[in-house]
């Protein structure tokens, strides 16, 4: 499933392409994606005002609304002129290229934005870890009544978006955090290290060209190469890299946690 990394790099690639285009019409091939997609979406088009990312949301504005787009775990965008199998729906521009939208197996989503750029979905998102504001002092007040281990709520969406399984845990990796540890527990010092360390391995991550596992690739079919940076995710039993220590796997809020009990704490000493 692509995440946050992946999504950015799709987004700036998408920009890159609708950059001083215009939307003649959209054509939809069939009725749903997750959910259905609405039929108010063929009446779209206009100028592209900005190509957003909110969370591992897309938003393409256009006057009076725009698309939505989450790729769920195999949604891509590419520029075709031809109708594949599993394409969902064609952009089609004014300059004469399309726009398709491919998904085999139908977990993203594509919907209409509101005239002013929002939509339910986007309500209720946490922090953007990428923005300036999310900085040890909004961990602290998202983390203050959290009383469970700090990688659950760290990827809970509702605090920050965007930080998967694999970030969360180079992430607290990087920040010598052990991923049990409660998360309203941690003081400041460590938080801001913590976000920092989000920051550093999301934007590493982009600069990678992301992580190709399962299915995602890059528009062209690309692989990004950041998997073969991970210090911890997928290699519990493992040697630490750091200090050689066996990596620690348990199943942590459902999700299968790996960590190095000498390099990451829960108190500092
Ligand atoms: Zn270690």
């Amino acid at each position: 499933m692509p995440e946050l990394p992946e999504v950015e790099i799709v987004r700036s690639g998408l920009e890159r392409l609708l950059s001083g285009a215009a939307v003649a019409g959209i054509d939809l091939h069939r009725r749903d994606v997750r959910r259905p997609m609405p039929a108010s979406l063929r009446t779209l088009s206009g100028p592209v005002r900005a190509v957003r990312r909110r969370a591992k949301y897309l938003c393409i504005d256009l006057d009076g609304g725009g698309i939505l787009c989450h790729l769920g775990m195999t949604g891509s965008w590419r520029v075709a002129v031809d109708v594949r199998p599993h394409d969902h729906a064609t952009v089609r521009l004014a300059d004469g290229r399309r726009l398709v939208y491919n998904d085999p197996r139908r977990f993203g989503v594509l919907d209409r934005l509101r005239p002013d750029g929002g939509h339910p979905d986007l309500d209720g998102l946490g922090h953007e870890p990428l923005s300036d504001d999310f900085t040890g002092a909004a961990l602290a007040a998202c983390f203050a009544d959290r009383r469970g281990p700090v990688k659950p709520a760290l990827m809970d969406q509702g605090l920050v978006v965007g930080v998967g399984n694999i970030y969360a845990a180079e992430s607290l990796f990087r920040a010598g955090i052990d991923p049990r540890t409660p998360a309203g527990s941690l003081r400041r010092p460590r938080l801001d290290r913590l976000a920092h360390c989000v920051r550093e391995v999301l934007a590493e991550a982009i600069a990678a060209g992301g992580s190709s596992i399962s299915d995602f690739r890059h528009a062209g079919g690309e692989e990004g190469w950041f998997q073969h940076a991970f210090r911890v995710y997928g290699r519990g039993g493992e040697p630490c890299l750091t200090c050689g220590t066996v990596l620690r796997g348990m199943a942590l809020g459902g999700r299968a946690t790996v960590w190095c009990p000498r390099c990451q704490r829960q108190r500092t000493r």
